[in-house]
């Protein structure tokens, strides 16, 4: 089997395509047969990552989403960007609990999701020009593979 592949994808800023940016990545890693327990993982934290581009990036106005991913040996690399707002304070951002929408029911657990689900998370944003999410996973049930 091939070592490597890759993908891009680019949709449309709504929630309806949060369950497609999920599904395509879970067929994405098929390939690496993910137990159950990792295939949740990673689709939760790509939910995750995509709701915040929605909600908190464009701020439910229109814009493009972009997910690239890889696949490089048993580890699949997972990156969401927004060209939305930008956010001022990473680091205030990430801790969990913290939510700039409090007013709209929001729990501040998103990053920390995936900061549980993945092996590393990485956030580059800028404000006003947009926010990058980069999440890697090593699926462990793949080592089994040649
Ligand atoms: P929850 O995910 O639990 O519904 P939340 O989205 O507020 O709540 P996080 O996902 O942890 O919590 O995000 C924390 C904060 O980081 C958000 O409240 C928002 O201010 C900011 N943020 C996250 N992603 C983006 C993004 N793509 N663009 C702009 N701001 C963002
Ligand atoms: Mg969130």
């Amino acid at each position: 089997m091939k070592k490597e592949n890759e993908i891009t994808f680019i949709f449309d800023s709504c929630s309806e395509n949060e369950s497609l940016a999920r599904t395509v990545i879970a067929a994405f890693i098929a390939r690496l047969d993910p137990t159950l327990g990792e295939l949740s993982d990673v689709k939760t934290a790509v939910s995750e990552a995509v709701t915040n581009a929605v909600i908190h990036g464009y701020e439910g106005k229109e814009g493009k989403i972009t997910i690239h991913s890889r696949i490089e040996g048993n580890t699949v690399r997972i990156e969401v960007s927004d060209r939305g707002v930008g956010i001022p304070d990473v680091t205030r951002a990430m801790e969990p609990l913290y939510t700039s929408k409090p007013e709209m029911e929001r729990s501040g657990m998103g990053f920390a999701f995936m900061e549980a689900f993945m092996d590393d998370l990485e956030v580059v944003s800028t404000e006003g020009e947009g926010t990058t999410v980069k999440m890697r996973k090593t699926i462990y049930s793949a080592l089994n593979l040649s």
